[in-house]
């Protein structure tokens, strides 16, 4: 039977190096394969010019570098871009480029889908299919960093959130290695500042994110107590809200410049009142963060409104009153479905289905 080729692109630096070297090979050659991977977006081993012969026939018959199969691209008006990628016969997920002046930010996907179910959020309606493999993370990245040279070669990806279709932290053991290549300097060379991870709240997750990885950590909190974050996060029945801030308030401890950023969905009548807003910031007496509200983006079947811009310029202004730093998020992309929440893909939910 021959044996099944390894995807080389689910490989970190340090992955591919104790690869290598349990296989005879010197580690360094790994910092040259990943440059011509990431840098050089060359996946055919004959053209890795710098690497020996007798190793590029050794690539060549242990491993694999299949593109990402991208089935559509909307442009916004905007300019917002979004990409799906099919990645298997029955899902398709999302990836969203936002220009904006002096950056570019990319939103990529973790998951088909997402078990965690949110109230307010269309990747949660359609449920679960399965985790997305460290190839199809950074493929994301790598085949808009491609694209984007093509459609505008003035377009650069500054930053990167993991603010995509699903839950980042459900999926950490493929997540570590993506997001090691995207700061790495021999790979996607991204600040530490600039690549964010933002998770509903998955407490143990988070501390091992922490001990793994430099990125920028958000938070979903979207509510100031836990009656309310229940309800709209329903992992907060599993990881409370004093557990989760706990968590955030020792995140950076050892680098008290940096923030944790708050997110905080703003949904008429439900979480946008002044008491909410009061309320708000106790519950972040301790965390040295940064707040983003976000204006909800109206989805199909669901009944939630979208706060006014009174409410969310009064809420805004008691955060600012207690000194806690806010911005409001504009929302981008809505006419071709790519804004915050709208992301959906085509998912074949496995919680329900079995076919
Ligand atoms: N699962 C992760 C990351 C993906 S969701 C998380 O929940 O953090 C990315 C962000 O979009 C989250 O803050 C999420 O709460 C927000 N979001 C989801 N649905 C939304 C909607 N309909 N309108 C605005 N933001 C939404
Ligand atoms: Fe999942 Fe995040 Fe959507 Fe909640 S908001 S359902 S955690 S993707």
């Amino acid at each position: 039977m021959t044996k099944a080729k390894l995807n080389l692109l689910n490989f970190s630096l340090s992955g591919l190096k104790e690869y290598f070297v349990a296989h005879g090979q010197p580690g360094y050659r790994a910092t040259q394969v990943i440059k011509w991977l990431h840098q050089e977006f060359v996946t055919d081993f004959d053209k890795m010019t710098n690497i020996s012969k007798t190793l590029r026939a050794e690539l060549i018959e242990n491993f694999v570098t299949p593109d990402m199969n991208c089935s559509k691209e909307l442009i916004s008006k905007d300019g917002t871009v979004k990409w799906l990628f099919q990645v298997d016969v029955k899902n398709q997920i999302e990836t969203v480029f936002i220009p904006e002046d002096g950056r570019g930010t990319l939103c990529l996907s973790s998951q088909a889908g997402c078990a965690l179910a949110c109230s307010f959020c269309a990747t949660g309606m359609q449920g679960f299919s399965h985790n997305l493999s460290t190839a199809e993370i950074i493929g994301q990245l790598r085949y808009a960093k491609l694209r984007l040279k093509e459609i505008d070669p003035n377009k650069k990806i500054t930053n990167v959130v993991m603010m995509g279709m699903g839950e980042p932290l459900l999926n950490l053991k493929n997540l570590l290695p993506a997001l090691e290549l995207m700061l790495d300097d021999n790979a996607y060379g991204l600040s530490k500042y600039r690549v964010t991870v933002s998770t509903s709240g998955i407490v143990p997750a988070m501390e091992k994110l922490r001990e793994n990885s430099e990125a920028s950590l958000a938070i979903s909190l979207h509510a100031p107590n836990d009656i309310l974050r229940n309800e709209l996060v329903p992992i907060n029945k599993k990881y409370n809200l004093k557990q989760l801030i706990n968590c955030c308030s020792n995140y950076f401890k050892n680098q008290p410049k940096r923030k944790v950023t708050v997110e905080y969905i703003m949904i008429s009548g439900v979480n946008d009142t002044t008491q909410h807003a009061k309320d708000l910031c106790k519950v972040l007496k301790s965390v040295n963060c940064k707040i983003n509200l976000i204006p909800y983006n109206p989805i199909p079947d669901v009944d939630y409104k979208t706060s006014s811009n009174n409410a969310i310029t009064k809420f805004r202004n008691i955060l600012e009153q207690k000194k806690l730093q806010t911005t409001v998020r504009k929302t981008r992309g809505d006419d071709i479905d790519a804004a915050c929440g709208q992301l959906a893909g085509n998912i074949k939910n496995r919680l329900k289905s079995k076919d």
